[in-house]
């Protein structure tokens, strides 16, 4: 099975998360839970990773699918009638879910990456990098 299979059963899975109105507290998956699923499921195919490289060559495909569906929803390129329709949370879910097996490959904890990333920089570094909202303004 393809990496996009797999990434189309996964959504599969969530897609009652995001679609049932507001989340209950069980419903809540923090990316521990969500790099846990991936792996847990990617664990029945041999070999359940990708290498690194074939990786960022799918994530760099789906970052292009991205760029066309933002491309046909606010650029002048229109899709053609014989295309077919795809909705950009499709596309970036197909992103994250690549991240998330380079990121399990790799052994990388994104829970606490991104903790990291919070606290350097948007409560950091970048605090006063953009122009804030008047009321927001310190
Ligand atoms: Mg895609």
């Amino acid at each position: 099975m393809s990496l996009k299979d797999l990434s189309k059963n996964v959504k599969s899975e969530l897609e009652p998360h995001f679609n049932s109105g507001s989340p209950s507290p069980k419903q809540t998956q923090g990316l521990d839970d969500i790099q846990k699923q991936v792996d847990e499921w990617v664990k029945q195919f041999n070999p359940p990773y990708w290498p690194a490289l074939e990786q960022l060559a799918r994530l760099t495909e789906e970052t292009g699918e991205v760029a066309r569906e933002l491309n046909h929803l606010h650029g002048t390129k229109k899709k053609k009638s014989s295309e077919e329709t795809k909705e950009l949370s499709d596309e970036l879910v197909d992103v994250i879910f690549t991240v998330i097996c380079l990121a399990n490959s790799h052994k990388i904890n994104l829970d606490e990456a991104w903790k990291k990333m919070v606290d350097e920089k948007m409560n950091k570094r970048d605090v006063n990098r953009f122009e804030k909202k008047e009321d927001k303004k310190e």
